[in-house]
């Protein structure tokens, strides 16, 4: 058995191996209850990053009984399942996919947005499946760029992962793939020399990395992060904002920071999901906001992800920004505010109609931003 198989078979894979300090229960409710909806999966790396089970990073991983307390909100928040063709895949957006080849994780994240499916019997993703999945993609000439998810695909036995993406480099219009892990965050010892030379046998691939916390980066977080780079991969970051975890500034920045000097570019910062059983995760919106408008320009940008709200039922990915930098446009002047508060005025150019920019109307597809007027992003889907 390799090291990080060790890892999970000697972790906390149930409530009764809780312990004793880290047990609660309210108005009757257990973390054994907990564990009949939603799976636990602690482990013995992950675990040995708790201090608090109320901190940070206990948060995260320890079942609490307000899980199953929620029944107000859906199971499946971004409507995944109606832009299902077949099962691994979901197709929502023109040119990319997702496609769920596990449901097996290195933990099991209390707020993950995929709960109802992650870790369960009835979640597995049987191999049919991923065939099927492959199958789709051969057929859909549109599709550019795939990205493995699940669960986490870094939890296949490498000579099936092997398979998957040799299969998929097969298909000629498959420009790039990605992978989406949370590995090297929670389980970095799954990053071998082995694993690293297969992955990089089917560039362009792209890995974005799943860090929510600065205690995150350790020297084996680091490591692994190292050896995939030197894969010639290059690593993004997409980050959930969570209250108790990390919904501050200097958290943030911190994250963001350490997450460059790891060779690790954020990518997303994401407002928590309406999941079921997730629900004491979210933060308010304003939250996200001032968090982003305390980070820009106080730190590299570099270090800055798109803030982004995975519009329920389906819209796919919204980004949002604090909604005065763009203060007017108006007569050939466009008036911003910059980091500081300070007004600046710069002169347009003539030629593009202004009127319309940032309104609902904006046409699907223009690819702007309209982080305008109205300051929101109604109009991008
Ligand atoms: C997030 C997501 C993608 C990838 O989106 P990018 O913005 O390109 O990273 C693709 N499909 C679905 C359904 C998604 O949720
Ligand atoms: S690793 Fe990702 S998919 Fe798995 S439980 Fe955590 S958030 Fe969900």
């Amino acid at each position: 058995m390799e090291e990080w198989q060790q890892l999970l078979v000697t972790g906390i894979n149930h409530a009764s191996q809780l312990p004793g300090e880290w047990l609660v229960a309210r108005e009757g409710v257990d973390q054994g209850d907990v564990e009949e909806v939603f799976p636990i999966r602690i482990n013995s790396y992950y675990k040995s990053l708790i201090s608090d089970p109320d901190g940070p990073i206990g948060r995260q991983v320890i079942p609490d009984p307000e899980e199953v307390m929620d029944f107000d909100s859906p199971a499946d928040p971004l409507g995944e399942e109606e832009d299902s063709p077949v099962p691994a895949i979901v197709h929502r957006y023109p040119d990319r996919v997702l496609f769920l080849v596990t449901n097996q994780c290195p933990i099991y994240c209390r707020y993950c947005t995929r709960k109802r499916m992650i870790g369960t019997p009835e979640g597995v993703v049987p191999r049919k499946e991923v065939e099927r999945g492959i199958a789709y993609l051969r057929e859909h000439a549109e599709v550019r760029d795939v990205v493995l998810s699940g669960g986490d695909p870094l939890m296949l036995k490498d000579n099936y992962l092997d398979y998957i993406l040799t299969e998929l480099r097969a298909i000629p219009h498959l420009e790039i793939l990605r992978i989406g892990s949370r590995v090297p965050s929670s389980l970095p010892q799954r990053v071998t020399p082995e694993l690293c030379a297969i992955l990089k046998k089917h560039h362009p691939l792209f890995m974005n990395l799943h860090f929510n916390h600065p205690d995150e980066i350790t020297p084996e977080a680091s490591k692994a992060c190292n050896l995939l780079a030197d894969a010639g991969i290059p690593l993004g970051c997409q980050t959930v904002l969570m209250k108790g975890v990390n919904d501050q500034t200097e958290i943030l920045k911190r994250l963001f920071q350490k997450l460059l000097t790891i060779r690790v570019k954020p990518y997303y910062l994401y407002q928590a999901d309406l999941t079921r059983g997730a629900n004491h995760f979210r933060t308010p919106v304003a939250t996200g906001l001032r968090i982003m408008r305390e980070l820009q320009g106080f730190t590299s940008g570099m270090a800055i992800p798109h803030f982004v709200i995975d519009a329920p039922g389906g819209g796919g990915k919204v980004p949002v920004l604090p909604d005065d930098y763009l203060v007017s446009m108006e007569d050939g002047d466009v008036v911003l505010k910059n980091y500081e508060g300070r007004v600046y005025t710069y002169p347009d150019v003539a030629g593009e109609d202004v009127r319309g920019v940032g309104q609902a109307e904006t046409p699907p597809g223009s690819g702007v931003c309209p982080n305008g007027g109205s300051g929101d992003s109604r109009g991008e889907r």
